[in-house]
């Protein structure tokens, strides 16, 4: 698992107040737009809104900010899939490979 190289930088409290950010900034014309055209960031799908969420392509965990340049939507699996990896190290554990320690 790709959870033993990653090292939580953010606390509580910037996690929560990010996360309130997030749950606020999907209520906006844009991102409402966004979830009406369901198109899935990650994979290109189409899905109701219903499956969609919004994902921090920089994970809150790892310091990235609710910003309306941070913020993707993209359906629930793809979500999982990537956790708390940042667009880096996605790309590499899409590769097979971990960076070095
Ligand atoms: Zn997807």
């Amino acid at each position: 698992m790709p959870d033993e190289w990653i090292e939580v930088t953010a606390d509580e409290r910037f996690i929560k107040r990010e996360r309130a950010k997030a749950r606020e900034l999907r209520k906006t014309p844009y991102f409402q737009a966004l979830l009406r055209q369901g198109i899935c960031h990650y994979c290109h799908r189409k899905f109701p809104v219903s499956e969609l969420t919004l994902d921090h392509l920089v994970p809150v965990t790892r310091g990235g900010r609710s910003t309306r340049g941070n913020l993707v939507v993209c359906c629930r699996k793809c979500n999982q899939e990537k956790g708390m990896l940042t667009p880096a190290e996605q790309l590499l554990s899409q590769l097979g490979e971990t960076p070095e320690k």
